[in-house]
């Protein structure tokens, strides 16, 4: 396995690699491994013949008061987990360079990041946005794939990409959650042993919500209340917001659609937020 800290490198490599044929498969992730990121390493593998796991805890998605410094950063076991799942190449830049001091370009997508996860953080999807079109110019993929766990980043970079007509083609990988239910994500790693304990009822919440429209009621506001009931019995939780929304445009319905449909939620709890989603 290589790894690969300076752009210019990772970008002559992808270009001669792709001069002999070769299929590039893009794994964009922040970094502080676990077995959901490496899921989609699986996913790529299959379709790709180089695997580049880029690892970069971008700044502009963070806004001010956010975690961009204590978002964990673990290099040396994300290194060893990429070589046991058969990562080609690990690309991790540095900011400095991503972001150099004169850097004054940024990729604003305005319908997928409006809403949801876009009113509670201001400028993070143009970061993401930016970051994204930035690696895949340094990476030339033929295929990427992103974690449904974050369903808006999905929707926007499926946009940005439709849009801009940028040559590469996203794959969507399922949720991967703990045993409990709980969604994996390296933020979990700032829970409390009871924040922990309580936070697998998010993703109860959105399975009554299933079982609740699976029964026949598709009125969107009708399935948002047994959510909102469910999450109000623990008094940790802070909801910041429970939506329906068209899995395409995460734009808000009034009424579930079968297979369109998405249940989106974001919950802080202590300083912690988390997301999760259920398609309805
Ligand atoms: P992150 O390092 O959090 O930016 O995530 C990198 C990629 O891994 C994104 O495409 C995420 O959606 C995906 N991802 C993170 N957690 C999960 C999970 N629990 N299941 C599936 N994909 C995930």
């Amino acid at each position: 396995m290589q790894v690969i800290h300076s752009i210019h490198e990772m970008q002559s490599l992808a270009i001669q690699m792709r001069t002999q044929g070769k299929l590039i498969g893009c794994v964009p992730t922040m970094g502080c491994l676990h077995e959901g990121h490496l899921r989609l390493v699986d996913i790529i593998k299959e379709k790709c013949d180089v695997v580049v796991l880029s690892i970069f805890v971008n700044p502009t998605q963070f806004g001010p008061n956010e975690d961009y410094e204590r978002y964990p950063r673990a290099m040396e076991s994300d290194l060893a987990m990429c070589e046991g799942r058969g990562v080609d190449i690990v690309f991790a830049p540095k900011a400095e360079e991503m972001y150099p001091a004169n850097f004054s370009t940024y990729v604003n997508e305005e319908l997928c990041s409006r809403g949801l996860c876009g009113d509670f953080r201001p400028g993070h999807f143009r970061g993401v946005a930016t970051v994204v079109l930035m690696l895949f110019n340094i990476i030339r993929p033929d295929v990427a794939v992103f974690g449904q766990k974050d369903a808006q980043q999905v929707a926007l970079i499926k946009k940005m990409v439709s849009d801009l007509f940028v040559p590469v083609t996203i794959q969507v990988a399922p949720i991967v959650r703990e045993e409990d239910g709980l969604a994996k994500s390296s933020r979990n790693t700032y829970l409390s042993a009871p924040q922990r304990k309580v936070a697998p009822e998010i993703f109860a919440a959105l399975q009554l919500a299933r079982t609740t429209a699976d029964g026949g009621e598709h009125r969107a506001k009708a399935v948002c209340d047994v959510v909102q009931a469910h999450l109000g019995k623990f008094p940790d939780f802070r909801p910041q917001y429970i939506s329906i929304v068209d899995s395409t445009t995460m734009q808000p319905v009034e009424e579930i659609t079968p297979g369109q449909t998405l249940l989106a939620v974001a919950v802080a709890l202590g300083t912690t937020r988390l997301i999760d989603n259920i398609q309805l």
